[in-house]
């Protein structure tokens, strides 16, 4: 299965989407995104938890 995590989708105006099929590299790389394009800095922890909420998964 592929996961992905969109910007738009938290948002923001912009076309990013974090995709793989690795959890702990998408959410990784979504939360290099938007520190470095938003300024916004989600722990492990919140980032988890935005997965969490979208996939429903432990
Ligand atoms: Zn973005």
């Amino acid at each position: 299965m592929t996961f992905e995590l969109a910007c738009r989708d938290y948002g923001y105006d912009c076309d990013f989407v974090a995709k793989g099929e690795d959890s702990g590299y998408v959410m990784r790389e979504f939360g290099k995104h938007v520190d470095e394009e938003h300024g916004l800095w989600y722990s492990d922890e919140s980032l988890k938890q935005i997965f969490q909420n979208k996939y429903n998964k432990k």
